[in-house]
């Protein structure tokens, strides 16, 4: 499996596994969030429903990866790009859906600053702009 997986595990000071090693390998090489079952849908030696799920957790506590609330409800996950750590998740950015291709992407924009009524305090904000893709606009 790839040098970039290995090397990230390695420094996310996470054991190298054989599973862990292909889910990240799918993040690195997909450049959009996937869901859950993407990643079974895409990992050819079957991984069982509860490896996945467990692998993502652990590359969430970690800072590896972050959750992206997709339309409908549904849940993906793609790839920290800033430094993430166990102590937690430093990024408020926009993600982006395609209509046309159906992928959702980490966009290099800050969530805007939302002004909240007194005795309100935000934790956490998830901005979900839907639309067409760069690559489906051409
Ligand atoms: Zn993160
Ligand atoms: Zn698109
Ligand atoms: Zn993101």
């Amino acid at each position: 499996m790839g040098i970039m997986s290995e090397r990230l595990l390695r420094d996310f000071k996470l054991r190298s596994t054989p599973n862990r090693q292909e889910i990240l390998h799918l993040f690195l090489l997909r450049n959009y969030a996937l869901s859950h079952g993407d990643i079974e849908k895409e990992i050819e030696n079957n991984l069982d429903r509860v490896t996945v799920y467990r692998t993502l957790k652990t590359f969430l506590d970690r800072g590896l990866i972050h959750k992206v609330l997709d339309d409908e409800g549904s849940l993906k996950y793609a790839l920290c790009k800033e430094a993430c750590t166990t102590a937690g998740h430093h990024h408020d950015h926009v993600h982006f859906k395609c209509v046309q291709c159906g992928q959702t992407n980490c966009l290099n924009v800050e969530v805007p600053n939302v002004r909240l009524p007194k005795g309100y305090r935000a934790t956490e904000a998830n901005l979900l702009i839907q639309g067409v893709c760069e690559r489906c606009s051409d």
